[in-house]
């Protein structure tokens, strides 16, 4: 019988203990942690990403401060803006919410976010610690998947962990994380010989792929654990995971739902990572 790893009520209890972190914090320093996040455009998505940040800010106790850019923001008053950001010592996080408007250069912009406030986890210096298995600041949503197995009391140590996907915010951390974490690590992309026979042999397999439904029962070894990144619309516009839930849930030991699985886990790991980030910077 398959147990569904409830991400929703781990982000809750998540919530609940960074909320105690960030009461610490102020209690200790006389200052709340602090998150600075920029908008930059009207792409309706990103404002809607924008909006559950700043409410679970409110939610935890951090201080968010967004700051709203025109479409027609320049480069250079964006960066302006990340360095004086950067330089604010109330400022403990900084998140550029993506994709910019395409005029922007957004990799120069990102790397003027210094390494200990890049809580999203996405520069070079923590990316490189992380392949050095060094402290850093790690990718939230990986970072959310390493909690969730970590609640279960799943230890990757010694188990064969596939990662089907290589992309810069999930598929490489999540396989960093989990061979930091002594797991033997199959890393597969599109370009994958035969991802069916990579998959089978998966004692944790985890799909972040973006194609709805498309790990099927067949792909999964019996007692696997399965974790869906993935966050899809089926051909009905229905929200739905990577992994073809219904057929591939009996074979699992324990799976994730889609919604209700990773999902409510990023923007909890984002709270997470802001109130280390500001613990570590004193
Ligand atoms: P991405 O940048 O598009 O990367 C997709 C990866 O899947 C690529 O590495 C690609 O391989 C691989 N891939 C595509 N088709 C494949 C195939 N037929 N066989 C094997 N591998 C294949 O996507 P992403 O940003 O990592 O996101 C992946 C999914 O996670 C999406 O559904 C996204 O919405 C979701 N997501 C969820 C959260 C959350 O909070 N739950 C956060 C971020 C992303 P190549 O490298 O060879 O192209």
């Amino acid at each position: 019988m398959y147990k569904i790893i409830d991400g929703k009520q781990l982000a809750t209890q998540m919530r609940a203990e960074i909320a105690a972190m960030a009461a610490k914090f102020k209690e200790e320093r006389g200052r709340q942690v602090g998150l600075a996040v920029i908008l930059a455009g009207n792409d309706p998505a990103s404002a809607i990403y924008v909006r559950n940040k700043i409410k679970a800010c409110e939610e935890t106790g951090i201080k968010s401060s967004a700051f709203y850019l025109p479409e027609d923001v320049t480069q250079a008053q964006l960066e302006e803006l990340i360095l004086r950001l950067a330089a604010d010592i109330t400022v403990d996080g900084i998140l550029v919410q993506l994709p910019l408007p395409a005029h922007l250069n957004a990799d120069r912009a990102l790397k003027l976010i210094p390494t200990e406030k890049d809580v999203d986890g996405f520069s070079e210096e923590n990316i490189g610690k992380l392949a050095t298995n060094k402290e850093c600041l790690v990718a939230c949503t990986p970072n959310g998947v390493m909690k969730m197995l970590e609640s279960q009391n799943i230890s990757p140590r010694g188990k064969r962990a596939v990662v089907v996907g290589r992309s810069d915010i999930v598929g490489r951390p999540m396989a960093l994380l989990l061979l930091n974490a002594d797991a033997t690590v199959t890393v597969c992309h599109s370009k994958t010989a035969d991802l069916k026979a990579e998959c089978l042999r998966a004692d944790i397999l985890v799909a972040a792929i973006g194609k709805p439904r498309f790990i099927t029962a067949d792909m999964v070894k019996e007692g696997a654990v399965v974790i869906d990144v993935g966050m899809d619309r089926d051909e009905n516009g229905k929200l739905c995971g990577d992994v073809d839930f219904e057929h591939v849930k009996d074979k699992c030991s324990y799976i994730t739902p889609v919604p209700g699985g990773v999902g409510p886990m990023t923007i909890t790991m984002l709270m997470y990572n802001t109130c280390i980030a500001a613990s570590r910077r004193g």
